[in-house]
């Protein structure tokens, strides 16, 4: 039967994610929106910090919760609620913590053992996205061929997430393009590697604190084992494979957008002075409504979120609600973190407020690791039975 109390065993973690997202991220969040592509040093000790929890054995940190996710303990659901506390702090330095990239999950869901024991330890990027291929990742152009004991990698990816700070990427790339999905693969490049190089890093409307690289391959090489899963091409499994890797992740996503719309609702509520509680005149203010409508949203938005990770916990294939979570709580913080500075006017506008920067750093979470639109059609196929060839 479906549970989503809390444990009493992640209070402590919770705990740790809180006092993080209040007194790390917070002080520092203007700061690393406005220099853009400074790197938060601040981040440094706390990673370090995480990793002495780690090896002393207590606590369970953000690398632990990486580590434990392939483990069905509880770690979907931990990951999830640890990230909705710090993305009440900072979303794009929750996207910047080291070690904790889209990469280590790709690693954590589809890595051998002797794959993580050699990059557990490193801060990994994962580059899918190219200038023809966005939403439909079928269409990735970039090659990989096998020349020897080494694989040769060679095209262009845009938007990679910690794409300069990352010390690996996992990057996908196609064995044969006339193959379509199936030959599609992913491989671990560590860095630094004299075949890949930052061409840029992109300007933002939000997550400035977060690198945001493209990245050229040129006769990019890494050894014959940096392959994550099999290089058969079988074409009647399509890409399950590298796709798994969303099952965890976009729960973590629609994690960030209840946090970023948490962080929103709470302050609306500090400047409005409307407490949480109910108020007890006997009628309430379009304003009170209009808060517990949000509530009502974000709380929907939180118990899909919650199902969709404790079903990944469980064994149980969860791809529709990992989609259905994702697009609902993207949805919800967009549409709430604008309210919110409908609500409070003027002084929510302005950049002495950070309300301003959560509304702006709430929309990437409707547009990466697939659009809402991308959702849907996610959601509608597993509804119907459809595959993608069938409906897309
Ligand atoms: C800040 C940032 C960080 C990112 N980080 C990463 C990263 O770390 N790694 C990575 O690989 N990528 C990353 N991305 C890329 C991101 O995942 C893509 O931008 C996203 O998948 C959309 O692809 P696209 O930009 O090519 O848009 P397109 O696919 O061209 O889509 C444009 C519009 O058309 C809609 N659309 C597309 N196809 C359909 C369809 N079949 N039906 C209905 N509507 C459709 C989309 O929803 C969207 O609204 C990042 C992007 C940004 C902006």
């Amino acid at each position: 039967m479906i549970d989503l109390e809390i444990p009493k065993k992640l209070t402590a973690l919770l705990q740790q994610a809180r006092l993080v997202a209040d007194n790390v991220f917070r002080p520092i969040s203007r700061k690393y929106d406005t220099l853009e592509h400074a790197y938060p040093k601040e981040l440094d000790y706390l990673a370090a910090l995480l990793d002495g929890v780690n090896e002393g054995g207590g606590g369970a940190s953000a690398k632990k919760l990486t580590k434990d996710k392939a483990q069905k303990n509880g770690a979907n659901l931990a990951a999830v609620l640890g990230m909705i506390e710090l993305a009440r702090g900072d979303v794009g330095l929750a996207l910047t913590i080291p070690r904790q990239g889209l990469g280590n999950a790709a690693l954590a869901a589809v890595g051998t053992d002797a794959q993580k024991q050699q990059f557990g330890d490193q801060w990994i990027a994962m580059a899918i996205t190219e200038p023809g291929a966005g939403s439909d990742s079928a269409a990735i152009r970039t090659t990989a061929r096998l020349d020897g004991d080494e694989w040769v990698l060679d095209g262009e990816k845009i938007f990679v997430t910690a794409g300069e700070r990352a010390s690996a990427v996992v990057v996908w790339a196609t064995l044969d393009a006339s193959l379509g999905r199936a030959a599609i693969k992913a491989f671990l490049v560590p860095k630094p590697n004299p075949g890949m190089t930052v061409v840029r890093l992109d300007h933002k409307l939000g997550i400035r604190a977060s690198d945001t690289a493209t990245l050229a391959l040129i006769d990019c090489r890494i050894p014959k084992a940096n392959i994550l899963g099999s290089p058969e091409i079988d074409t009647k499994k399509s890409f399950a494979g590298v796709m798994k890797t969303f099952d965890n992740t976009r729960p973590i996503v629609a994690a960030m957008a209840i946090g970023v719309a948490r962080a929103s609702l709470d302050r609306t509520r500090e400047l409005l002075r409307v407490p949480s509680a109910p108020s007890d005149r006997g009628h309430a203010s379009h304003v009170e409504v209009e808060l517990e409508r949000l509530e009502a949203e974000l709380e929907a938005a939180r118990l899909l979120t919650l199902k969709a990770a404790w079903m990944a916990d469980n064994g149980i294939p969860n791809s529709l609600e990992a989609s259905m979570a994702k697009a609902k709580a993207a949805r919800v913080a967009n549409e709430l973190t604008l309210r919110c500075i409908e609500l409070v006017g003027p002084r929510a506008y302005a950049e002495g407020e950070l309300l301003e920067k959560w509304a702006r750093d709430s929309k990437i979470l409707d547009i990466f690791e697939g659009t809402q639109q991308i959702q849907m059609l996610v959601v509608a196929r597993g509804l119907l039975g459809k595959t993608s060839a069938e409906l897309r």
